[in-house]
């Protein structure tokens, strides 16, 4: 077990346009936190539209030769981003965790999940082939996948690199330039990202990122007339907003958005995993995954005997240091979203619900000017309550009875999302009536987070618009264009 220790010298981020590291055309920055320590440590570009139309420009100009690239070289340059970041893993992970919040240990996993959607999208890539349909031997239908052009791509801060590349490298892979912009709160390993991908020898502006708020970057992205398509992960708000901007100018959009994923467990589950990995499901990188089960549903025969074993786990979990290997649970991402954490739970108190566990800020002897959130239980609240309804985004779940299937399938759907549920019974039956009754783009029985990169990934409802994930993100990133022929 190791403690990392950090370097105290202000960074300042630069923006990455046409394969140079450039400063913001304003020369604005803001002040980018570490979290646990609640101090600035670097300075990010405050960019704004003029930085966006550079970016574009230089996208643009880079589509034609990075488009008709052979797909082998575009393999090898995409997969060399790959290797670069898993040899570099523990430098990126710390700044993640320095960034973010995280425990380093899971940032290191993080970090080797991105790598993976470059390695993944690189050979993807290789084996992405047009379709063809014969009308009954007198003609022949070919189907031309084509890349759309430059692309947007936008990225929140829970798993900075990893979701900033699980847009990024299908987008690359099927031959379209982008601008991206990851949140101006996690904005480091985007950052260094730029520095391995002109190591890679990706050629000039075939990815350019630019750094800053969502509502000037963000927006300048997703308004502009040439960047035809926008791939977002965040908020439900925030895609609401976006929806409205791009839906008018006929943009192609995939929204990955918000989500309240209920945790069902059955009275006949394997108990003990159901309860290890419920707790992982619920505070893995403080809460702060949109796939984190935050309503647990216990049937009524074992909800005394779970909550019991549940809480004991939860005792268990360290807040602490991110930086430390022994640290279970690190620092909430900002001062603001901390706020709104500890507001929740006021609002869960006033609801009536009664706290089993938690449920206050925490100050660690290591970090004494940090923002941590102990792990918080809560029982006594009906399903239709707020703290039951919204997006809470941090340690936080409450715990349910329920009675029947139909009930906890009800109350499962009782909200206005649908991006994931976990369920957990040992009966085949059960679990697949359960499965295909739940309005939700992802359930897992018997586990949690189990990801495959060749799944449809995304949610229903207002939990987002598309699916991602293998194929889909590759359909999403062309054009579709079919070609008959009469013989
Ligand atoms: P936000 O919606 O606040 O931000 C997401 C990104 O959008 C950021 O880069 C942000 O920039 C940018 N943005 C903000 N306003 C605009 C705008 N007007 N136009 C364009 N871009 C804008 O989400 P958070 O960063 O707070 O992330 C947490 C949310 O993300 C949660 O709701 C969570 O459920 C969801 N999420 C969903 C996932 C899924 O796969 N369904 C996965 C992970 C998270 P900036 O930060 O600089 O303001």
């Amino acid at each position: 077990m190791s403690v990392y220790s950090i370097n105290h010298i202000m960074q300042v981020i630069s923006n990455y346009i046409n394969g140079h590291l450039v400063q913001p055309l304003s020369g604005k920055y803001l002040d980018n936190y570490n979290p646990a320590t609640g101090e600035i440590y670097s300075h990010i570009p405050d960019s704004d539209e003029s930085d966006v139309e550079n970016a574009y420009k230089a996208a643009n100009e880079a589509f034609k030769s990075w488009s008709q690239m052979p797909s082998e070289q575009r393999f090898k340059i995409i997969n060399k981003i790959a290797e670069l970041i898993d040899s570099k893993n523990e430098e990126l992970a710390i700044a993640e965790s320095i960034d973010q919040g995280k425990p380093v240990w899971l940032a290191k996993n993080e970090i080797s999940r991105a790598a993976q959607n470059f390695r993944f999208y690189a050979t993807a890539a290789m084996q992405f082939a047009s379709e063809s349909h014969n009308i009954d031997g007198h003609a022949v239908n070919y189907t031309i996948k084509a890349p759309i052009g430059v692309v947007g791509c936008i990225s929140p801060w829970n798993l900075p690199l990893y979701l900033f590349s699980w847009k990024i490298a299908p987008a690359l892979a099927t031959g379209n330039c982008v601008v991206a912009k990851p949140s101006e709160i996690t904005p480091m390993t985007a950052f260094m990202l730029s520095e391995i991908c002109n190591e890679a020898g990706l050629p000039d502006g075939v990815l350019n990122i630019v750094h800053g708020l969502g509502p000037k970057v963000g927006n300048a992205i997703v308004s502009h007339p040439g960047i035809k398509a926008i791939s977002f992960t965040g908020g439900t708000a925030t895609g609401r907003h976006i929806a409205s901007v791009a839906a008018p100018m006929f943009k192609k959009l995939s929204l990955e958005l918000g989500g309240k994923n209920p945790n069902i467990i059955f009275a006949d589950c394997d108990f003990d995993k159901a309860v290890k990995t419920s707790v992982s499901s619920s505070f893995l990188n403080q809460g702060e995954i949109c796939l984190c089960g935050s309503r647990i549903y216990i049937e009524k025969s074992i909800y005394e005997k779970f909550k019991i074993a549940f809480l004991k786990e939860v005792e268990k979990q360290i807040v602490g240091n991110p930086l430390d290997d022994n640290t279970k649970i690190g620092a909430i991402v900002s001062n603001q979203h901390f706020e709104k954490v500890l507001g929740h739970i006021k609002i869960a108190v006033e609801e009536g619900g009664k706290i089993l566990c938690g449920g206050k800020a925490v100050n660690p002897a290591s970090n004494p000017g940090g923002w941590f959130i102990e792990p918080t239980v809560i029982e006594n609240l009906n399903a239709e309550c707020r703290t039951n309804q919204e997006e809470i985004f941090g340690p936080v779940v409450t715990l349910t009875p329920f009675d029947s299937e139909e009930e906890v399938i009800q109350m499962a759907n009782g909200t206005v999302y649908g991006l994931a549920c976990t369920i957990w019974t040992e009966n085949l039956g059960k679990a697949h009536r359960t499965a295909a009754s739940v309005n939700a783009g992802i359930i897992w029985i018997n586990c949690w987070l189990l990801r495959d990169l060749r799944t449809p990934f995304g949610g229903m409802n207002q939990s987002g618009v598309g699916r991602e994930g293998g194929y889909n993100a590759m359909n999403f990133f062309t054009e579709m264009k079919n070609v008959c022929i009469k013989i």
